[in-house]
């Protein structure tokens, strides 16, 4: 009976459409709402009739992070011109992109929440005043929300940094603030800059203070959560990543650009096009990254040069298509979902200087990856994937770069 009443005073009020009370639901749907007698709660939770119905990601999304760091009117190679800023702003709505806020690009991977196709993240690192001053008002024009990396060290140090006021300012208007760790040293410690605190404080200690204490630091000035991390100089190791999980972060961020998937790649290795002046061609492969005009139906029977191009787009690749990796023996890898029913043992990877390499298919995840063991050596890779699609061969290709300074200042 009481059971009864509840249903009756919830649906009550959810049709008096009053949007406050319903809030109050969400907020806190197993408290009663009618007057509660001392009789200990059920064991088992009563469904709440308001209960918005579970909504499943949509998994074929891609999501494109843009990274930027300084804007201003002066010419290097590192500072991106305000007008060439609003330009790529305009540009990104042009390619037909919806830019999300991190909160949903985190929700959607998190299986709750949809996403449009075709999405993009705008992040700005290092907390220089010009994201406020000149950023900001650019990224208010298109409505698009945005997320700040900030490192503890320069807030508020005078000059081109941020304050903790401009921060909160941010804040309180929605923009999300992430962690760009305490000093922005490169995590791998190995830089002289960090050498006397290592010793003094361990290395593990030491990526202890950088990933989590730097989050408590915001978090306790800002009085928000934290969620998100961007290695400093997109560089990282083993040890790293384990601080990323341990300090609670639920994204990391590194530099190189890729279009992300819903799964792929893990949540400590989300990648980033960074910007920058000097490399003006990193922005128009972003855009590209992502249907580029064709649908994920595009499937590739009978390939011709040009479709080839365009259905290594529709895959989810790692490395990504032109993106420079560092590492002297990266994991190859690529989700062959868009392509329809791959014939699991027609599976071939190929890559340039190595010839076919045993390369692991799983049908289950659609996943096909190869473990570089011996080191790379030559300045670019290329690889080529074929499969039986439909009982028909198709072929696919993507280059990327090797350079061992690649991660380096
Ligand atoms: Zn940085």
């Amino acid at each position: 009976m009481k059971f009864l009443l509840t249903c009756l005073a919830l649906a009550a009020i959810t049709f008096t459409g009053c949007d406050k009370i319903k809030k109050t639901l969400h907020l806190a749907p197993k408290e009663p709402v009618v007057a509660a007698t001392p009789t200990p709660v059920p064991a088992t939770p009563t469904p709440s009739p308001t209960a918005t119905p579970r909504i499943t990601a949509n998994r074929n999304a891609g999501v494109i992070v843009l990274c930027y760091h300084r804007f201003e009117d002066i010419n290097n190679a590192m500072v991106l011109k305000p007008a060439d800023f609003e330009k790529q702003m305009q540009a990104i709505q042009d390619n037909g992109f919806t830019v999300i806020s991190m909160q949903d690009f985190l929700s959607w991977r998190r299986d709750e929440k949809e996403i449009p196709v075709k999405s993009c993240l705008i992040t700005i690192d290092d907390g220089y005043v010009s994201s406020y001053e000149t950023a900001w008002p650019i990224l208010k024009k298109f409505g698009y929300p945005f997320t700040m990396f900030v490192y503890i060290n320069y807030i508020n140090v005078g000059g081109k940094a941020i304050t903790w006021d401009q921060l909160a300012e941010m804040r309180d208007a929605g923009v999300e603030i992430g962690c760009h760790s305490y000093s922005h040293q490169n995590l791998k410690g190995r830089s002289s800059k960090s050498a006397a605190e290592i010793k003094q404080l361990t290395y593990q200690g030491w990526l202890r203070k950088e990933l989590a204490d730097s989050k408590k630091v915001l978090e306790d000035r800002l009085g928000i959560k934290v969620s998100t991390f961007a290695y400093p100089e997109g560089a990282y190791n083993e040890e790293a990543r384990k601080m990323v999980k341990e300090a609670g972060f639920e994204a990391a961020f590194v530099t190189y650009g890729m279009r992300n998937g819903f799964s792929n790649p893990v949540s400590d290795m989300i990648g980033r096009y960074a910007i920058e002046a000097g490399k003006p061609k990193t922005f128009e492969v972003a855009m590209a990254m992502i249907g580029g005009g064709m649908g994920p139906s595009m499937a590739m029977n009978a390939p011709t040069p040009s479709d080839l191009q365009t259905a290594t787009s529709n895959l989810e690749t790692t490395p990504a298509q032109g993106a420079t990796v560092s590492e002297a023996k990266p994991l190859i890898k690529a989700v062959l979902s868009s392509l329809g029913a791959v014939e699991p043992d027609s599976v071939q990877m190929r890559i340039s200087g190595f010839g076919v390499v045993p390369a692991k298919y799983d049908d289950a995840t659609k996943t096909v990856e190869f473990q570089i063991t011996q080191p790379l050596r030559d300045k670019e890779y290329t690889v080529i994937l074929s499969a039986k699609v439909a009982g028909k061969k198709s072929e696919s290709r993507w280059s990327f770069k090797f350079d061992p300074a690649a991660a380096k200042p």
